[in-house]
């Protein structure tokens, strides 16, 4: 088994998710957060998922739900959080003046052999490392919500982190069953956010002009790209849709650049259009229902992760 620590620091909805992946796989996870209570109950909560997890037989790894829960410790303390970890994992709001705080305290607590991650989404990990000494330990590790089910993480390194942090942080999700992805510079919306904009972009025109309406560009997705999509990215798909990728681009080079030239500008997602889209997703999922929707989609996820794995 693997008997290094792990510390998170926040132990919210996505603290809680890495403290799950790292004890499946056999680390010392220690969970720390400065909300008095919020350890305690990150902790039965965590107990509770595992044991439905392993009741349903989708708990990972080869320890027992009940042999993962002994290796996750709680604190009060960040020194605690920290000491003898190998590998920090930060999970605190995303709000960009507290990550700077976190990130300067860590600085100050922790060793230069200890790797400082951060689970932010939007922030460049410059931005709250700069002017820090632990700067050339700190990486991005994002995940996808919600990771259990999800596996892809970016790690996106500062242009100081150095290469022994990159590549020890990509050994480690790839040991936890995470599938990593290390973009060679920071740069706004990682990789994820940057795809996921280009499509939210074409689809907002598409309503905006009329084109299609709310529930019939999810369909495009859904039921056209998205079948593909959790099998093969864009890239493959264009390869095995014709004699390889040097014919597709030979063949539909010019039909694509010709669409692409039809796109709009990118809108600025506000005024009008917001309500309508808003109103017609209401229509078929109101607030209300939304917790229900989720645990639908975790659902589907589920059944989806292991479909991936048997095939
Ligand atoms: P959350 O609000 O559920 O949890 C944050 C936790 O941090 C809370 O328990 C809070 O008490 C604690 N906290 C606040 N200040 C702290 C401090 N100084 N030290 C220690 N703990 C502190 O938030 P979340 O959804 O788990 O998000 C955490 C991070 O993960 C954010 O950076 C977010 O962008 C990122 N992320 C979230 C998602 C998602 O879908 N929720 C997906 C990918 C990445």
């Amino acid at each position: 088994g693997n008997r290094d620590k792990i510390g998170i620091v926040g132990s919210g909805l996505i603290g809680r998710s890495w403290a799950m992946l790292f004890a499946a796989a056999g680390y010392h996870v220690t969970l720390y957060d400065t909300e008095s209570g919020q350890v305690e109950s990150a902790k039965r909560e965590i107990r509770l998922q595992m044991e439905r997890l392993e009741k349903d037989k989708l708990l990972r790894g080869t320890l027992t739900a009940d042999q993962q829960f002994e290796l996750i410790s709680g604190t009060s303390s960040l020194a605690e959080c920290v000491k003898d970890a190998v590998y920090i994992q930060e999970c605190v709001p995303e709000r960009l003046d507290l990550k700077k705080v976190v990130f300067s305290e860590l600085d100050k607590v922790t060793g230069s052999r200890t790797i400082l991650a951060s689970s932010t989404s939007t922030f460049l990990p410059s931005q709250f490392s700069d002017g820090l000494a632990c700067k050339s330990r700190v990486v991005v590790a994002h995940p996808v919500n919600p990771p259990y089910y999800v596996p892809l993480v970016e790690i996106v390194p500062t242009p100081v982190t150095e290469s022994w942090v990159v590549d020890t942080t990509q050994t480690i999700m790839t040991r936890i069953g995470q599938s990593p992805v290390t973009l060679k510079r920071e740069i706004p919306g990682f990789a994820l956010n940057r795809i996921q904009y280009a499509i939210l972009n074409e689809c907002w025109n598409l309503i905006e002009d009329g084109v299609l309406n709310v529930e019939d560009v999810d369909k495009v997705m859904s039921e056209g790209l998205g079948m593909r999509y959790a099998f093969l990215g864009p890239m493959e798909t264009a390869h095995l849709n014709a004699e390889g990728m040097e014919n597709y681009c030979e063949r539909y080079c010019n039909s694509m650049y010709a669409v692409c030239q039809t796109m709009k500008p990118t809108p600025k997602f506000e005024g009008r259009l917001v309500k309508e889209i808003s109103d017609q997703l209401s229509e078929r999922t109101p607030i209300g229902e939304l917790q229900a929707r989720r645990a639908w989609r975790d659902s589907c996820l589920t059944k989806l992760a292991t479909l991936k794995k048997e095939i």
